[in-house]
């Protein structure tokens, strides 16, 4: 690795990981160079980055990967200046437009889900139709379906039964 400009060929993981502070949920706070918006800017001049990009672009790109053309990372944790990797999720720029008007953006910025769980990336995953969806509810309506299940399937592999013994 060469040693012009202080990181010229990009910064190591030492660095980036220097300049957070992990929290309890996980998140990685990078306080520095804090944009009006909330974001935390990467205002240093090392490849291949822009000067003053999003830096949870940056940790991105370090950690996972190029941002494929057409997405635009959103944050699972609603912290900005997060830039924890896996507290990101790519989506596409319409999707993250919706997210930021309407009822649709509206259920977005709320932190906790309806039974007062905390939308915590661990504790989130998204529906197909791209909502949050929270685990701990999940679990619980799964747990009741369960109670009722035995039954169902009773009735129905009869019902199998019975079909099999006319065909
Ligand atoms: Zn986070
Ligand atoms: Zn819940």
């Amino acid at each position: 690795m060469s040693k012009t400009g202080s990181f010229a060929h990009g910064a190591t993981k030492e660095l980036l990981l220097s300049e957070v502070r992990v929290t309890e949920t996980g998140c990685w706070l990078r306080e520095r160079s804090i944009s009006t918006k909330g974001y935390s800017r990467w205002e240093k001049k090392v490849s291949p980055w822009p000067y003053k990009w999003p830096a949870h672009r940056v940790y991105h790109e370090f950690f996972k990967g190029p941002i494929p053309e057409g997405f635009e990372p959103d944050h699972l944790c609603r912290v900005r200046h997060c830039v924890n990797p896996d507290h990101l999720e790519l989506v596409t720029k319409k999707e993250n437009i919706l997210r930021g008007i309407g009822p649709a953006a509206e259920n977005a910025r709320k932190t906790h889900c309806p039974q007062g769980h905390a939308y915590a990336p661990a504790n989130t995953y998204r529906s197909s139709r791209g909502e949050r969806v929270c685990r701990t509810c999940k679990r619980a309506r799964d747990r009741a379906r369960e109670l009722v299940r035995p039954k169902r399937n009773r009735k129905t592999k009869g019902l199998r039964v019975a079909q099999a013994l006319v065909s």
